[in-house]
């Protein structure tokens, strides 16, 4: 691979807290050991307003922590109801209850599924219970957490939503591999026989109504010179399996990272992507709190990292050089 070329795509990942109920064994403490509020409503209605004007259209990804916990989750909610030139999307472990979903009114849900903490039957029909309501309602997917400890319990779960009679066009399906990070406190691996189910375990099994296939403009994605994808699912799907075989080190590459989108941490700050916040916390180009002073990028840079492990960093335009 030598060139990643991402068309029409402004995506903001936003981390708007980094407080969650879930504390799954697997998830650092300072993703759900914080707050649930952070900033002021005041500081995030005039942040928004510049980041519109900046970038123009897109998409905007909300996640935390749990950003349903987040206590201004609606009137952003209803912010974006009123900009036709951007779509919100939430990531939550679809703790709260269908009605909270549907008032919110977000384009899409990625719904993560934590073995762990839905560890019994019951709980897992009521989680299922919910995606196959809110799917006539939003777009639906889920991530489910291949979780070592719960490996079994997970290849359950897949076996039921690939059985023809559950499975859905309007609910996607991704598998995620729970990855060391240098910043975990816990060491992740699979055994030698799950390292091998992982061999044939695909995550493009996906409905065809993507939860990026509505958001506004039209995305256009080739590697080299191949269009990777019939649409944004595909292209996600290519994002989830480059990632799972560990194809994902671009350092020395050339990165359009901050071009085309922000990552804002739970504390307010910004950063040109996922990277750079989680390989350098003073790398910030800003804080929602001062929107007047963010430092937008206007120019590409050499990748200094070894490994591009967030989804929302590889979806930005990239080559060798
Ligand atoms: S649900 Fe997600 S954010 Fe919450 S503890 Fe688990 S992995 Fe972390
Ligand atoms: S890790 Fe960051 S700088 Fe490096 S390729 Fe990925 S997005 Fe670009």
């Amino acid at each position: 691979m030598n060139k990643i070329e991402v068309e029409n795509y402004n995506m903001i990942l936003w981390t708007v807290n980094d407080y969650c109920p879930f504390k799954c064994w697997y998830c650092p403490e300072t993703t759900w050991g914080g707050s649930k509020d952070t900033y002021s409503w005041e500081a995030t209605d005039k942040f928004l307003d510049k980041l519109f004007d900046h970038f123009g259209k897109g998409y905007v990804e909300m996640s935390g922590g749990e950003p349903t916990q987040w206590p201004h989750i609606h009137k952003v909610a209803q912010k974006f109801k009123e900009n036709p030139d951007w779509n919100l999307g939430l990531i939550t472990n679809l703790g709260k209850s269908v009605d909270f979903y549907k008032d919110l009114g977000v384009n899409n849900i990625l719904a993560s599924y934590h073995p762990n903490v839905i560890d019994t039957d019951i709980k897992r029909k009521i989680w299922f219970d919910k995606v196959y309501e809110l799917k006539d309602y939003v777009l639906m997917s889920i991530a489910l957490m291949m979780d070592p400890k719960h490996f079994e319990h997970c290849l359950d779960v897949l076996d039921m939503l690939y059985y023809p009679k559950l499975g859905n066009d309007r609910i996607n399906i991704q598998t995620s591999r729970i990855n060391d990070m240098e910043n975990v406190q816990y060491q992740i691996g699979y055994n030698k026989q799950q390292e091998d189910i992982w061999k044939n375990i695909s995550i493009g099994k996906a409905g065809k109504d993507s939860i990026r296939n509505d958001w506004g403009h039209d995305l256009k994605v080739t590697v080299d010179d191949t269009e990777v994808h019939e649409g944004p699912w595909d292209f996600h799907g290519w994002i989830r399996d480059t990632i799972n075989k560990g194809d994902n080190n671009f350092k020395g590459w050339l990165c359009d990272t901050g071009m085309t989108g922000v990552h804002i941490a739970p504390n307010g700050n910004i950063y040109k992507g996922v990277c750079h916040g989680s390989y350098n916390m003073d790398s910030t180009i800003g804080n929602i709190n001062k929107p007047e002073e963010i430092q937008w990028a206007d120019k590409a840079m050499v990748c200094p990292y070894d490994m591009c492990f967030c989804g929302f960093d590889l979806a930005v335009n990239k080559k060798r050089i």
